[in-house]
């Protein structure tokens, strides 16, 4: 039996109640990257706007951005850019503090990794209160680079990521809801 993409993806994803905190339900897609036809259908429809498009970078957010950002720069052929929690990149950094829907913390990015003009595309798992994201446009807008759109596997629409993303005239890609 042929499943939609939205079958493929929804129960491919697990959910974890109270995880990492007390009233949060946790979206794992470890699942998700373990199931040969789940990822390759995620990453596939992730791809398809901008196939045969000119990108010259891949922006993932650590860590499960990483993952799927990865997978997304080789079939554009474009170059990846690891956005880290602070402390972890080893050269300089342009550095943003951001607040996600668990907590507050800082991100970071090669100041190296994007130059002037260069079109990105940025890349998590999931979005949320958008914080995340958000800080991430800042880090590679700082440093010139065009944000051609924000993809994510899940968009979580209560809590208004997308709508902020979209007020900073980002296009932003989710798979499901
Ligand atoms: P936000 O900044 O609020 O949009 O949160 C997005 C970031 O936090 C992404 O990197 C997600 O991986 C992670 N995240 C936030 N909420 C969840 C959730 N309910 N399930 C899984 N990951 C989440």
């Amino acid at each position: 039996m042929k499943h939609t993409l939205e079958e493929t993806l929804l129960s491919a994803i697990r959910t974890i109640p109270d995880y990492p905190k007390p009233g949060i339900q946790f979206r794992d897609i470890t699942t998700l990257l373990g199931n040969a036809r789940a990822f390759r259908r995620a990453v596939d429809e992730l791809v398809h706007p901008w196939a045969g498009s000119k990108i010259d970078k891949i922006a993932g957010i650590e860590a499960r951005g990483f993952i799927l950002g990865g997978a997304i720069a080789h079939q554009l052929s474009a170059g990846f850019i690891p956005i880290r929690k602070k402390g972890k990149l080893p050269h300089e950094t342009v550095r943003v503090a951001y607040s996600l829907e668990y907590g507050l913390d800082e991100m970071e990015m090669h100041k190296d990794a994007v130059s002037a003009g260069e079109k990105v595309i940025l890349v998590d798992d999931l979005i949320a209160t958008g914080g995340t994201a958000e800080g991430a446009v800042k880090l590679i807008s700082q440093m010139g680079g065009e944000i051609v759109a924000a993809c994510f596997v899940i968009d979580l629409p209560d809590l208004g990521g997308r709508a902020k993303l979209e007020a900073l005239g980002v296009d932003v890609r989710t798979l499901i809801a």
